[in-house]
């Protein structure tokens, strides 16, 4: 009896113990991999319209289909988009390169460019898109920009997201995607939005870029100074990771303003909601630095876990 007693006890006590921590189990090995593998050398830094950045769609269409996405707009993954080229936003388009390289005389060319889409049906048609951006800044100067952090680490994450949420069915809708063009002007985020016939039921998008890199155990959540709401579920976050929120008010004169600094101003311009994850700028920053050996491993899992987290809370709370 007393034993018995002891026994109840006890499994309340771990009861208890379990509910201030929430625990999230993803597949870290797996996750590291998948970043490893996109920010690979043989990816060439997924530079727009390059050979290693179509490389790079195919790897994400295969690991959507692996998982068990659905497809949204047509029969494949990969949503392709045209764009023209012209000598001048040639030029404008590669400061970063310090080229004398002249583009002016280079005739307009249409390249493609590639969105890799797939979808979870949740009970509702209403609908969170996670995005993170597959491109980066390709090879200049003879040099690999491989993008492990900006924004493999976005990328691969929607794989662990993915995989957690056909296990634990959402509320919402989610749309995974992993759009093309960020560095050049979020071309990819702007087509898929334009194109995407159900967009009136769009109701948040969770954008991630730069969620692999830090030394201080921090992370922001932009985007709550412009939607207030979205501040209580993400509070309700039990991490260890310590969630910073900022870098969305125009009149803090302390901090960059991170409101258009990636996709989800594409989504933010259509007056949709956005909560915006990502690390302060580091010294490997649109760097060749920015490799798999640079990111911070065990933060990086952990990152991708708040997010999960903050994911199943703001689909629980929207109404
Ligand atoms: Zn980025």
């Amino acid at each position: 009896m007393k034993q018995n007693l002891f026994y109840l006890l006890s499994i309340s006590i771990l009861v208890f113990g379990c509910q201030s921590k929430k625990t999230i189990q993803i597949d870290k090995k797996a996750l590291l991999n998948n970043i490893k593998i996109l920010s690979h050398d043989s990816l060439e830094g997924r530079g727009f319209s390059k050979k290693g950045n179509y490389k790079a769609q195919t790897f994400i269409s295969n690991q959507f289909d692996k998982i068990g996405l659905e497809k949204v707009q047509n029969d494949d993954f990969i949503q392709k988009f045209p764009y023209t080229f012209s000598g001048k936003r040639r030029q404008r388009m590669f400061p970063i390169e310090n080229t004398n390289e002249d583009f002016s005389n280079v005739p307009d060319t249409i390249v493609y460019g590639g969105n890799v889409i797939g979808k979870i049906a949740g009970k509702s048609n209403k609908t969170i898109v996670v995005s993170g951006h597959l491109d980066h800044l390709g090879i200049r100067n003879g040099k690999i920009y491989n993008g492990a952090d900006d924004d493999a680490s976005g990328t691969a994450a929607l794989f662990t997201i993915a995989k957690y949420f056909k296990k634990h069915k959402p509320k919402h809708t989610l749309v995974f995607a992993a759009v093309d063009a960020e560095e050049i002007g979020s071309l990819g985020a702007d087509y898929w939005l334009k194109n995407y016939p159900n967009k009136k039921d769009i109701v948040l998008n969770v954008n991630m870029d730069m969620i692999a890199h830090n030394d201080s155990n921090e992370l922001y959540a932009c985007g709550t100074y412009h939607y207030p709401l979205l501040k209580a579920p993400l509070q309700k976050n039990t991490s260890t990771i310590r969630l910073l929120f900022g870098h969305d008010n125009p009149n803090d004169k302390t901090k960059d303003d991170w409101t258009f600094s990636s996709d989800h101003r594409i989504f933010h311009k259509e007056k949709i909601p956005f909560i915006y994850f990502g690390v302060e700028d580091h010294k490997d920053y649109h760097k060749p630095t920015d490799t798999f050996e640079n990111i911070n491993q065990e933060f990086y899992a952990e990152s991708v876990k708040l997010i999960i987290e903050a994911i199943e809370n703001l689909d629980s709370s929207l109404k």
